[in-house]
């Protein structure tokens, strides 16, 4: 099915709600906006990619080491981080809808569309030349693609100009010439534009007068930043060394949307690494490259990802990329790769008249490492792996199955163990298989339903291998082992079964490749 199908995140919202993958969170209470509850097949996938990523980093990686820094954090931290004054997004409303929006997404939306138009000649041209269309040549030449390339440019200058001055009237003013209206309206009744603080606040200690107001930190970077010098002196570490982490962080987003990849209460997954000033755009190179590994190696299709440079840097960094994903609604970004110099440690160092140098015994001097970072949104490499696993298909018979073809170390269950019949001593033989497994993988005993119908429970929940117990199982301790992809029986002897689910689900096969 073609993943750019409309439709598709509704189906996924719908399916992943069905199945026990996400719920609405407080749903009985209508819900609250943007933030999701994990059900239990959802904390099973969510748990699976951040150990692939925690293994693949801190395991993997002699010199890089993992911690787990409070929520909380002392509020000059976020003062030093520039968090206070400039982690704003801008924001517009229109007056008729009363629909409130970030600026630079209607802008960004707009230049879409115009890629989107672009996307449409190439498919036009495709159709027409058939074998002889050379793709690259066509982009290169003609006429109207570049007409729409050179009004992307125009755009994207005119915006990046009016962000890099934080010209709030420039922005209105883009937002105008390009008569861009309210997609609930219709209208271009647009307000001026403000800046909004993403990050939430609340008050630390009971008594009143005396409790101070504390932030939800927007990003779990800083704890890392905060603890370098504990980590690298506690732990003897010489650069380069890298900081993992896992937590949740908090944006109080204007237009939280587009299910769990924009969400007000979300989880990253992050790593700092340390090295020598100079060696950064090295190590930079290096990891753009294993994080795009990480990603490939997991199979959810290479057409599926794109690097995107930032051409437009935040004053702190000196390089920065996001890899993208083609998520429903387009290609977005995933996770972000950024070289950020020294400018985190120099900051807190400034703000807590503390040094956080690294003393290098080679050159016999102190120095402020610089950084580099790779980030990605567990919940969106969640929403990722859903995207890219979710299938509708045709059998031969014409029946129509949907199956969840989650890369299988990632899958929630490993196998179902399931009785052919409820009798004869099928179950029991069944449940000490079960007991057999359950030590080592994530398993599943059904025994309710026609078989058929169990088969396509557990493919919609994408569980790999469906194991069966028939009369024969009794007389030879074979089991009928059932491919999720292929729909493939083949016959196996029991103590088989654990060797296959090691092969071919285990995280390590994935480590192995990288
Ligand atoms: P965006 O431009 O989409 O708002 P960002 O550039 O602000 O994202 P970063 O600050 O680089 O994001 O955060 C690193 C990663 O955290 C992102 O690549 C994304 O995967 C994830 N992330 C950021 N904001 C959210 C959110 N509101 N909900 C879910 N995941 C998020």
């Amino acid at each position: 099915m073609a993943k750019t199908d409309s439709n598709l995140l509704k189906k996924i919202i719908a399916h992943a709600k069905e199945y026990g993958f996400i719920f609405p969170s407080s749903e009985i209470y209508d819900g609250l906006a943007a933030t999701y509850d994990y059900g239990q097949n959802g904390v099973e996938l969510k748990n699976n990619i951040r150990t692939y990523w925690w293994q693949s980093m801190v395991q993997l990686h002699e010199n890089i080491v993992g911690i787990d820094a409070a929520i909380f954090m002392h509020p000059t931290t976020w003062k030093a981080s520039g968090h206070v004054d400039a982690f704003n997004d801008p924001l517009i409303d229109n007056k008729d809808s009363q629909k409130r929006y970030r600026a630079d997404v209607l802008i960004e939306d707009h230049i879409a569309k115009i890629e989107g138009k672009i996307d449409k000649e190439v498919a036009r041209a495709a159709k027409r030349f058939g074998d002889a269309f050379d793709k690259e040549q066509f982009l290169a030449t003609n006429g109207r693609v570049l007409q729409y390339r050179e009004k992307i440019a125009a755009i994207n200058k005119k915006m990046q100009t009016a962000f890099a001055a934080a010209d709030l009237q420039a922005i209105k003013d883009l937002i105008e010439e390009l008569e861009i209206a309210c997609p609930v309206s219709g209208s271009r009744n647009w307000t001026d534009v403000r800046q909004f603080n993403l990050m939430f606040s609340t008050d630390l200690g009971s008594v009143a007068g005396d409790a101070s107001n504390i932030y939800l930190r927007p990003e779990t970077a800083q704890g890392i930043f905060v603890n370098f010098l504990n980590v690298q002196k506690s732990g003897r570490m010489k650069l380069p060394f890298g900081i993992a982490q896992v937590g949740k962080a908090f944006r109080n987003e204007i237009i939280a949307r587009q299910f769990i990849f924009r969400m007000r209460e979300f989880e990253q997954m992050e790593m700092q690494y340390f090295v020598k000033p100079g060696e950064e755009l090295k190590f930079y190179e290096a990891w753009k490259e294993k994080r795009y590994n990480w990603h490939r190696v997991l199979g959810l299709g290479e057409e599926n990802y794109r690097f995107h440079d930032h051409l437009n840097l935040a004053h702190y960094a000196n390089a920065a990329a996001d890899i993208e994903f083609n998520f429903p609604m387009g290609f977005k970004e995933l996770e972000g790769i950024h070289s950020r110099t020294d400018f985190d440690l120099a900051a807190h160092e400034q703000y807590s008249g503390k040094k956080l140098q690294f003393f290098d015994p080679r050159e016999n001097k102190s120095y402020i490492p610089y950084v580099v970072e790779t980030s990605i949104g567990l919940d969106r490499m969640f929403l990722a792996v859903l995207t890219a696993a979710y299938t509708e298909e045709t059998l031969p018979d014409g029946s129509e199955r949907l199956v969840l073809k989650i890369p299988p170390a990632l899958a929630p269950l490993k196998a179902a163990v399931l009785p052919l019949v409820k009798k004869d001593g099928l179950p029991e033989k069944s449940r000490e298989i079960l007991h057999e497994l359950k030590y080592d993988f994530n398993v599943q005993y059904d025994e309710k339903d026609a078989i058929g119908r169990r088969y396509r429970r557990q493919d919609a929940i994408g569980t790999p291998y469906c194991i069966t117990i028939d009369h024969q199982t009794l007389e030879d301790d074979t089991v009928t082992v059932r491919n999720r992809d292929t729909m493939e029986q083949i016959r196996v002897g029991v103590s088989e079964v654990k060797t296959t689910l090691e092969k071919e689900t285990a995280i390590t096969g994935l480590l192995r490749q990288l």
